[in-house]
């Protein structure tokens, strides 16, 4: 499928890169009009944004780029350091990912990004969307990195009333197809943009863009519901139980989860695997890291994963003392209060903790 020919899509190119120089967003990862972009920043906010709103990640970007300012540095870094800054983003395995990409990065390619998208996609945590968008965007490359704003302003631009996901590959190859010889990144930025703030979920704002002489969807009037998508699938529900103890001196126990699997790596509160089914109280108990009066507490912490829902029941001790019986605590250590701010927690424990601290009067700093 072709928007209209050679002619239209020359037009349509102009049409969009002029609108993006008068309108383009400004991020603190986005080299400014006319200066070459660092495939450093592209690349890690990139990675940043495949599961973050640009508002969350900002933040987050700039702690980052201030610790590891280029990719010898983010090399050099310990895990649980990169970890530690990750925390709160969500999507652990991209932190771990990103480190061994920059490791490799230096090992292998003397610290540059390879340009082309088959090589980029031989590195870590780097998929068809990451290398496209680092080809486009860093290296000017005829490339679409096609997320869901592009999506959006493609189903529209060219009417394609298939829902998501199913139509994922055919937009795919409609945005290749649109992809223009020179100014291939700003094109890229263009599409994210226009979507953005143009060509909104609801209500496009129509009047406004600069493609509405290319769109088929406003001159069939249907762009409002485009694209369609199949009926989400509830999440399933899981069950967890976990341990929040407290040394006399003010110290919780925390352990380090494997660094394989969800939140690889990240610390947690001691507990119970997550499961299908409600855990009963003397199973839970069962996997209490150690000897102590457990008092259950009111209530639970609730959280959503990408493909699961947690619901998590706490039990807490205090006054322990720290030298008693707690060899169950595998991959266990005592953690000053004062410093639990300080590690990997992922947002999951973060809630949990907190839950625990409603009940205590110490609260994490
Ligand atoms: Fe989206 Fe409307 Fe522009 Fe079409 S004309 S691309 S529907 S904002």
């Amino acid at each position: 499928m072709s928007i209209a020919g050679k002619t239209n899509s020359s037009r349509l190119h102009a049409d969009l890169l002029a609108w993006y120089d008068r309108n383009r967003r400004t991020f603190p990862w986005r080299a400014p009009a006319g200066s070459r972009p660092d495939p450093y920043r592209v690349w890690l906010s990139e990675i940043m944004l495949q599961q973050t709103a640009t508002a969350a990640a900002g933040p987050y970007f700039e702690r980052f780029v201030a610790h590891f300012p280029d990719v010898f540095a983010l090399a050099a870094a310990e895990q649980d350091e990169v970890l530690r800054l990750w925390a709160g983003l969500g999507y652990y395995a991209r932190a771990r990912n990103l480190h061994a990409c920059a490791q490799r990065l230096v090992a292998e390619f003397g610290g540059r990004f390879p340009q082309t998208q088959a090589a980029l996609r031989s590195l870590p945590g780097i998929g068809t969307y990451t290398a496209a968008a680092l080809a486009a965007i860093a290296f000017d490359r005829p490339a679409a990195p096609v997320d869901g704003n592009w999506e959006r302003v493609l189903a529209r631009l060219f009417d394609l009333h298939e829902p998501l996901p199913q139509a994922k590959p055919g937009l795919r190859a409609l945005g290749e197809g649109l992809v223009p010889p020179r100014r291939a990144g700003d094109f890229a930025q263009a599409m994210m943009d226009l979507g953005a703030t143009v060509c909104t979920p609801a209500r496009p704002r129509c009047l406004l863009c600069p493609l509405q002489a290319h769109c088929r969807a406003r001159a069939a009037g249907t762009a409002d519901g485009l694209p369609r998508k199949a009926p989400r699938k509830e999440k399933p529900q899981s069950y967890g139980a976990a341990f929040y103890a407290l040394s006399h001196a003010g110290h919780l126990l925390l352990r380090r989860r494997p660094q394989q699997g969800l939140l690889g790596g990240m610390m947690e509160l001691p507990g119970t695997p997550w499961r299908a089914e409600p855990w009963q109280e003397a199973e839970a108990l069962a996997f209490a890291p150690g000897p102590a009066a457990w008092e259950k507490l009111p209530g639970q912490v609730s959280h959503v994963f990408t493909h699961f829902r947690l619901s998590l029941v706490l039990w807490r001790a205090a006054d322990l003392d720290r030298q008693a019986g707690w060899t169950g605590a595998a991959a266990a250590s005592w953690v000053s209060l004062a410093r639990v701010g300080g590690e990997a927690l992922p947002s999951v424990m973060i809630k949990a903790i907190r839950h625990a601290q409603r009940t205590d009067g110490h609260a994490v700093p």
